[in-house]
């Protein structure tokens, strides 16, 4: 496997403007073939409360910053971005697993985010302008956010939330992944220049760093995006402080298929819905229900289409998937496989986990299992997907809108009012016909039910990012009647 060739041991942590290597270190492991990429700082709690004390130390001074400067910061911001594209696309490949050319294009959207996110505004509301008296409704920053990321996308997911946290007029402390830090260390060394001191801080770690920091006192908003399971720990631990929580979680995303659709190009496309990066996407399709009209023909097409994608070391140009992201994720993925087998389920491709060192699996269709199947009930973010026939629209709803999740859901048909038909039916936050998994900076996303609470992007996202003030100002001095 290509290896990096610089620049990855002695990555720093950001805090106050500075560069801190912490007292130890830990390893952050190439899923390719379970390589030292490099080593990450350790995070101490007197570190993080330093960290948290420099973003709070800057908050009032960024806050007064006019926001059309924070614009053009943001800007700026992108600049850089765009100078390290390539090396900062090279450290998510080694850290994380993705194709070269994903992960280049991964990092290439957080500029692309930090541009379209500067031009969004914050408009003042008059309420009421009269003789008497003049009230206006404004957005002020929240303070101090914590930032805190998954490792499937260790940059796009931190696109949702820097620019907007720093537009509003917040400072942050991004806390990455253990799995996947290098990247986002690497972009806090990279922000030190453009940005005064303390505002972006970013703190890496492997033990109880998440928590420490999602329950400190000093901060005012967690951003968090990650599993249903640890969004609740953070919800728990913001209680006591009422501290503000945006949460991202898991998916289980159903895809229904209208018998009508051409099935060849339908085949490609419900691949890379289900399969891209490796099927470790929140928004990825996660159970396809395919009319039985088509069901036979769909499903073989799928499976021919699975045998020409070309997976292998994602540093190599023209391999398309890579590895699973961590030994974690894969024992997951490698349960439910394992579990689809005892239970006597059909694999229409794949199954056999590969030997090697790199975490490895194949693309895994496995043929109508039972809708309380766990690889149905379950999310698998990984290469296994389960193909369910259906032959009545009112059932498939039923069953699409089933489960805990409520993330994202697609629609696929030749006729889009049918399509729509069926998607306005659908419970979740965000709803695709005849696409999936397409956001912009504009448009604001989120989860339903255990999917999460609140949005990220666009307008909306922003607000999150804020919180209302009224201010009245009444023009006579003569008290009220
Ligand atoms: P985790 O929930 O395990 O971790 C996410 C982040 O939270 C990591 O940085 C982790 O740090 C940190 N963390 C762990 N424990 C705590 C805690 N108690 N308090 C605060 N932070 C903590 O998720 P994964 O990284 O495994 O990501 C996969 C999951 O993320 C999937 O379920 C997927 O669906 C979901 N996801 C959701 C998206 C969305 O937009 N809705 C997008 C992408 C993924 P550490 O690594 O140190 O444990």
């Amino acid at each position: 496997m290509s290896q990096l060739s610089t620049g990855t041991t002695n990555l720093t942590m950001t805090i106050g403007g500075a560069a801190v290597s912490g007292g130890s270190s830990f390893d952050v492991i190439n899923p390719a073939d379970q390589s030292v990429v490099g080593s990450a700082p350790e995070c101490t709690r007197a570190e993080l409360d330093t960290a948290v004390a420099a973003a709070r130390a800057a908050a009032p001074a960024w806050a007064a910053v006019p926001f059309e400067q924070r614009q053009k910061l943001l800007l700026q911001m992108a600049d850089v971005v765009d100078a390290h594209l390539v090396e900062l696309g090279r450290l998510v490949t080694a850290e994380q697993g993705k194709a070269l050319a994903v992960a280049t294009a991964e990092v290439a959207g957080l500029s692309y985010w930090l541009r379209e996110t500067a031009a969004l505004t914050l408009p003042e509301a008059v309420n009421e302008d009269s003789a008497e008296r003049l009230s206006v409704t404004r957005r002020v920053p929240l303070g101090v956010v914590a930032a805190i990321t998954p490792w499937n996308y260790p940059i796009g997911q931190l696109s949702f939330k820097l620019g907007p946290a720093l537009l509003a007029g917040n400072t942050v402390v991004v806390k990455p992944s253990t799995f996947t830090p290098l990247s986002t260390l690497r972009l806090g060394e990279l922000l030190r220049d453009v940005l005064p001191a303390g505002v972006v801080n970013v703190v890496s770690g492997s033990g109880d760093l998440g928590s420490w920091l999602s329950g400190h006192p000093g901060i005012d908003k967690v951003s968090f995006t990650g599993s249903t399971q640890t969004g609740r720990a953070v919800m728990a631990g913001a209680a006591p402080t009422l501290t503000r929580v945006t949460l991202e979680l898991g998916g289980n995303d159903p895809a229904i298929v209208l018998p009508d659709v051409d099935v060849p190009s339908m085949a490609e496309q419900l691949f890379w819905a289900a399969f891209s990066n490796t099927g470790q996407i929140c928004l990825a399709a996660k159970r396809v229900y395919i009319h039985a009209d088509i069901y036979e023909e769909l499903t073989r097409a799928l499976a021919a289409y699975a045998a020409t994608v070309r997976i292998g070391d994602p540093m190599e140009e023209g391999t398309q998937l890579g590895p699973i992201s961590n030994r974690r994720q894969y024992e997951t993925v490698l349960d439910l496989i394992e579990d689809c087998r005892r239970q006597g389920y059909t694999f229409l491709t794949g199954g056999t986990p590969e030997p090697g060192p790199g975490f490895f699996v194949p693309v895994t269709l496995v043929d109508n299992p039972p809708e309380e199947s766990r690889i149905v009930r379950e999310e698998q973010f990984g290469p296994v997907l389960p193909l369910l026939r259906f032959d009545d629209v009112d059932d498939v709803v039923t069953r699409a809108n089933a489960g805990e999740y409520a993330l994202g859901a697609s629609v696929w048909s030749a006729d889009p009012d049918a399509a729509l038909a069926v998607a306005r039916r659908l419970d979740a936050g965000t709803v695709w016909v005849n696409e999936i998994m397409h956001l912009t900076p504009q448009v604001a996303f989120g989860g339903r039910k255990q999917s999460g609470i609140g949005v990220e992007s666009g307008h909306d996202g922003l607000i999150e990012f804020t919180e209302e003030q009224t201010i009245t100002v009444r023009h006579h001095t003569a008290p009220a009647a």
